[in-house]
């Protein structure tokens, strides 16, 4: 070990939330901050996600993902904050005292707030156990991006896409941009989760069907992929099989420091200013909303700038925070833990299956109900809905967890 150097902020990763947070840290606080990034490059997936659609709620302009990328860069480094690639970061003690290895050296910094932005990665065929031949040809959107876009590859003539949200359909672009074609896109949901308009564009005009109902029972090809099996039966000749969303948050920093993971999202706990349990270390992008689009990344960034300065100038922090446990069909919420500071945020949840119109939504602490309303559209699986958190104002920190459920009217 070598050099010690002491900051007010170290954000880790270097994606649109870590960029956005250390940009404001810096601009707003005029905080002493660094940025580190294991990648050799910042930007993370949006350097390597090549259509229109980044930017347009944080910088209210329509980007490519590469163009939004290097924007941010370039504010951050206008900023002053001091950006430092193929830097991971490692561990750091309960006093904030970081280790990093750069390119050349393992160092230390004393940080007085830590910013953990490590986003989320799809789960590999692996994560999700499904047997077969360990053939080549398999991939996660997000290798096949950095393959296709960053590096220039060819990956095969035919492909099958697992899953059926929006990043498994602009799999379709890159998978073409590769040389390769698009068969099937299989998902065990009863529909698929992207808007009409997306569809369209990536799929249907394409005659490229979407197998619903259905998952990959067997990966066939010892040297490469050369077909599956699905459950229902059908075997499809392809060469190439992309695994795509079934998000998982990057968090094993989190956990080697000990934060409080939420048992739904795997993430992090936090309240809606990315505060954790442990003092000084913020969580937000999607490290702990897994997985939302990258403009609201940015914002929620925003959020968390307003805690920072409450931490390094009066060293406040909330310990009343409750946390929020759900009820199946829901899977998890951001924020995971909840204050009365929370009440202009609005709640972002997820579920495992559809729910048709008009259900019930219940918050309740100590088995009172603190709010409830009817939700009148059909809930997607993969895709996020929103509750406002006025309740929270009524959250008592005494009375313990609070509790989200959901009914449905049929
Ligand atoms: C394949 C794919 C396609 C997507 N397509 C879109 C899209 O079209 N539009 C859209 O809006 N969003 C898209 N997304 C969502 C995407 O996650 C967000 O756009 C955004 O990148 C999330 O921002 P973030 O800053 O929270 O995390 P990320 O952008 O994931 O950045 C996290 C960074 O942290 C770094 N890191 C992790 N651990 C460490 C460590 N210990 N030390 C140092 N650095 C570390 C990583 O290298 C990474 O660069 C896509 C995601 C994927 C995976």
């Amino acid at each position: 070990m070598s050099k010690k150097q002491n900051l007010d902020v170290l954000v880790v990763g270097g994606g649109p939330a870590g960029l956005t947070c250390a940009t404001e840290t810096k601009s707003q606080l005029n905080a002493s901050t660094m940025l580190a990034e294991r990648a050799e490059y910042f930007g993370a997936t949006p350097q390597s996600t090549y259509h229109l659609g980044f930017g347009v709620r944080d910088l209210r302009r329509v980007m490519t993902g590469p163009n939004y990328a290097d924007k941010l860069e370039q504010r951050a480094r206008n900023q002053g904050v001091v950006l430092k690639a193929n830097t991971t970061v490692l561990n750091w003690t309960p006093q904030l005292l970081v280790d990093l290895a750069g390119e050349n050296a393992r160092y230390e910094v004393q940080a007085r707030a830590i910013v953990l932005a490590t986003g989320v990665r799809e789960r590999s065929r692996h994560a999700r156990l499904v047997p077969g031949d360990r053939g080549a040809g398999v991939y996660t959107t997000g290798a096949l991006q950095r393959l296709v876009y960053q590096l220039g590859a060819k990956v095969g003539k035919r492909a099958v896409v697992v899953g059926a949200e929006h990043v498994s359909f602009t799999a379709i672009t890159t998978l073409k941009h590769g040389g390769c074609q698009t068969v099937a896109l299989i998902t065990s949901d009863e529909r698929d989760q992207t808007f009409f308009p997306l569809r369209w564009f990536f799929a249907s005009r394409r005659r490229i069907p979407v197998l619903v109902n259905d998952g990959i029972a067997m990966i066939h090809g010892a040297q490469h992929v050369t077909g599956v099996t699905l459950n229902s039966g059908k075997h499809i000749e392809c060469d190439t099989v992309v695994f795509s969303g079934d998000w998982i948050p990057e968090n094993e920093l989190a956990r080697k420091t000990n934060l409080d993971i939420c048992a739904g999202s795997r993430a992090p706990e936090v309240d809606s200013f990315g505060r954790t349990r442990q003092p000084g270390v913020f969580a937000i992008g999607n490290a702990v909303h897994p997985a939302e689009a990258s403009d609201l990344c940015a914002l929620n960034a925003h959020r968390a700038v307003n805690a920072i300065r409450s931490w390094l100038n009066d060293g406040e922090w909330s310990n009343s925070a409750v946390a929020v446990r759900v009820q199946s069909p829901l899977l998890h919420t951001w924020p995971s833990l909840v204050t009365r500071d929370d009440a202009n945020a609005r709640m972002l949840l997820r579920v495992s299956k559809f729910v048709e119109p008009h259900s019930r939504i219940t918050v309740l602490q100590a088995g009172k109900t603190i709010y409830s309303t009817n939700h009148r559209r059909t809930i997607v699986t993969n895709r996020s809905f929103t509750l406002p958190m006025r309740w929270a104002n009524q959250v008592d920190p005494t009375l313990g967890d609070v509790e989200v459920t959901i009914t449905s009217s049929v």
